[in-house]
């Protein structure tokens, strides 16, 4: 069965290795500029959540990214794929939940992409 990339924005740090590690694996450098994978931060005070762009390829089935996470929260499973996608994509909906769950309330035009 295929295979996808999913994260859990609950236990993220931040620590944005995981935008070095592709960086470094996809383009030679560490610069999170060049990754494929970008931690978006929301609110005040900020929620990271791990995005994926449309130009990762998976690593070709072996993701590198998840190899640095600290914290484990970048998994790579089988599973439904309208259901991962909308973990992997849709950044907005998984940060509005999440601060939902935890008594915040997102605020309008307050999204950094670092
Ligand atoms: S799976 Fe590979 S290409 Fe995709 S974000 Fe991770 S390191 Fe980058
Ligand atoms: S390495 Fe893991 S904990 Fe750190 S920013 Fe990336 S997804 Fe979050």
């Amino acid at each position: 069965m295929r295979k996808f990339l999913s994260v859990n924005s609950d236990i993220c740090i931040g620590c944005r290795l995981c935008e070095l590690a592709c960086s470094m694996t996809k383009e030679g450098v560490f610069n999170p500029k060049k990754a494929r994978i970008k931690i978006t931060f929301y609110d005040i005070p900020e929620v990271p959540v791990p995005v994926f762009s449309r130009h990762c390829d998976s690593c070709g089935g072996k993701p590198q990214c998840l190899k640095y996470c600290p914290v484990g929260c970048i998994t790579f499973v089988e599973g439904n794929p309208k259901r991962d996608q909308k973990n992997i994509v849709l950044s907005d909906e998984v940060a509005a939940e999440w601060l939902e769950q935890h008594g915040g309330k997102k605020a309008a035009g307050n999204e950094n992409n670092h």
